[in-house]
């Protein structure tokens, strides 16, 4: 096998087998990272030309039942002060985005009992309402399937859920045992069935991370076809299990966005506020990568420092919905520039409802 081949393979056909995913991740050249990286933005540019989605990112509350052993936001960490905003805030939030030119408003938390379901039903409803045309997505982790339905009833159009590894073992590593990747993929599963644009993912570098799991990971968003994909870096956080684990890589990362938009092509891909962390100019990076989301973040200044998923995690100037400016002018430095549409997936018909 020669990697230069797979990447021409990848690019005209859009798949890879395990052999050749794990061929290509052991044995490519800084040649062939450059080339697949020029391939991606191609690509990209193919579909979405030189502009960049931007979403307002409102991290609504850092209650977690959870304890995933990379999360800052663990249920065991006891550091942190905990916040919850109320719907009057979140629509605050809203307001002061939709002033700044954005029409798709990405609500993420952890899992939070404190805020219930029918109260988040609500609170999409009445963004809804307010702000009519614009897109509401959803990142609330693991639901039963009749709660997905009520959140997608009440106007929800999109969920991003992370399936953070397809490998069984490694997600055995990052998570305490109740938790389940066969859970976490039927949760995508069934929000896929349910009519949501559905965004899945994983961290790079994490701990227990191998070709083999990366393969497993590239091999299963080949299978599932989700409308978007995060990844970023992982990153430690002190209060964690992982706190003295090694960061991932930036350029691993950079690799894995170029694989990921050869094989979806037309994949929403955001360049992460944890690539933006890991390195400067990472975010940049990112979409000369083949990225073209970025996710700005619109939550109250008072409490972003308290959304601390990794130690370091930026939520000011470029990262900062109140930094536009400074976005618009990386985005031109490298020849881009924002597109202020609500950014569906080309792959949904008639997306906005
Ligand atoms: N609770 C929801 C869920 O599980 O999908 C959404 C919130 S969760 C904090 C959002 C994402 O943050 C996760 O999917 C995970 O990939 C990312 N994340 C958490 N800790 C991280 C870390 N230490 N480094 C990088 N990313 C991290």
């Amino acid at each position: 096998m020669d990697a230069a081949a797979l990447i021409d393979t990848l690019h005209e056909t859009h798949r890879l087998d395990r052999a050749q995913w794990l061929f290509l991740l052991s044995a490519h050249t800084p040649e062939d990272r450059a080339r697949l990286a020029a391939l991606a933005r191609r690509t990209a540019q193919a579909h979405f030309g030189n502009r960049v989605y931007v979403r307002g990112l409102i991290e609504f509350t850092n209650h977690c039942r959870q304890n995933c052993r990379y999360c800052g936001i663990r249920r065991d960490n006891r550091a942190l002060t905990r916040y919850r905003l109320t719907p009057e805030e979140i629509l605050a939030c809203c307001d002061q985005g939709s002033a700044l030119g954005f029409r798709t408003f990405v609500l993420q938390g952890g899992e939070d009992a404190g805020f219930s379901d029918s109260l988040l039903c609500r609170t999409v409803e009445r963004i809804k309402a307010r702000f009519p045309g614009c897109a509401v997505t959803l990142s609330a982790g693991e639901r039963e399937h009749s709660v997905y339905r009520s959140f997608f009833d009440a106007g929800a159009d999109r969920y991003l859920l992370r399936h953070e590894t397809a490998d069984a073992a490694q997600y055995r590593v990052l998570h305490p045992p109740e938790l389940s990747l066969a859970h976490r993929m039927d949760c995508l599963r069934q929000l896929k069935e349910i009519g949501f644009q559905v965004g899945a993912g994983f961290l790079v570098g994490a701990p227990g991370q191998t070709d083999e799991t990366l393969a497993e990971n590239l091999l299963f968003l080949q299978e599932f076809q989700p409308h978007m994909v995060g990844i970023g870096p992982f990153l430690p956080h002190h209060e964690t299990p992982f706190a003295t684990e090694p960061p991932g890589s930036t350029e691993q990362t950079l690799f894995l966005l170029s694989c990921i938009r050869l094989m979806l092509p037309q994949v929403l891909l955001p360049a992460t506020t944890a690539l933006g962390t890991a390195a400067a100019g990472g975010r940049e990076h990112g979409i000369l990568a083949g990225a073209n989301v970025v996710m700005p973040n619109l939550s109250p200044v008072a409490v972003r420092k308290q959304y601390m998923l990794y130690d370091n995690k930026l939520s000011s100037g470029g990262e900062s919905a109140q930094g536009l400016n400074q976005l618009r002018s990386q985005l031109d430095a490298i020849g881009y520039k924002i597109d202020w549409g609500r950014g569906d997936s080309p792959l949904v018909q008639s997306a906005n409802r």
